[in-house]
């Protein structure tokens, strides 16, 4: 079977195979650069559930393809779950990484490191004809106030999981894929793509 990841991000889709490949799922995944381009959706939902699935249904509409979209970010207690979704877009509409980051880190600057807790959340949405399911990933940690690290992406150098003295910037690919939002999301997921599989073969 194939299967969009409604995606424009590389490193998700390598994420994503790397996944799929680990637990043996044997579908093809395309991203968003391996079908013709289509004008991104507006990402207004007010959860990131309905991001996903508005990213999802995107992409099915314009490929057929089974499509699986994700909507990720950062909550953090003190901000009232804020960034939340907007955490790609935290400093202004275009804003770099590198710039999220600063002004988070400076919105918090007086905080101490016990009132510092945050989550990585991600909604996971599969949409197929005739069906949908959204569900969740989330790791609990909190907010270090130096910047550890040099792997990873977005707020990694400054989120330490719970039981962990690293930041997720500080870990492998593959250590991050086990505990992360995203990893966490995408296995409970799997067994719903393989069930995808066995109904939609025609599609390999
Ligand atoms: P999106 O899901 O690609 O829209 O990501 C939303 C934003 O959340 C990203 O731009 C990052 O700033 C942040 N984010 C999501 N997942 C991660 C992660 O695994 N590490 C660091 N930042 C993340």
């Amino acid at each position: 079977m194939k299967l969009l990841l409604a995606s424009g991000s590389v490193h998700k889709v390598a994420e994503l195979r790397r996944i799929l490949d680990r637990q043996a799922v044997l579908v093809e995944v395309v991203g968003l650069g391996d079908i013709d381009p289509y004008p991104e959706p507006v990402e207004n939902g007010a959860t990131f559930e309905d991001n996903a699935l508005i990213k999802a249904r995107a992409g099915f509409a314009m490929s057929g393809l089974p499509t699986l979209a994700d909507d990720s970010g950062i909550e953090v207690d003190v901000l009232n779950g804020m960034p939340g979704v907007r955490s790609a877009r935290w400093a202004g509409t275009h804003a770099a990484d590198g710039d999220n980051l600063s002004l988070l880190m400076r919105q918090i600057d007086d905080v101490e490191p016990e009132r510092r807790t945050a989550r990585f959340v991600c909604a996971m949405a599969l949409l197929w004809p005739g069906g949908q399911t959204v569900l969740r990933g989330v790791v609990e940690g909190r907010l270090t106030t130096d910047l550890r690290g040099e792997h990873g992406f977005g707020y990694d150098p400054v989120f330490l999981p719970d039981g962990y003295d690293r930041t997720t910037a500080q870990m492998s690919d593959e250590e991050k894929d086990a505990i992360s939002h995203r990893g966490r999301a995408l296995r409970a997921m799997i067994p719903h793509i393989e069930d995808l599989a066995w109904t939609f073969p025609s599609e390999a």
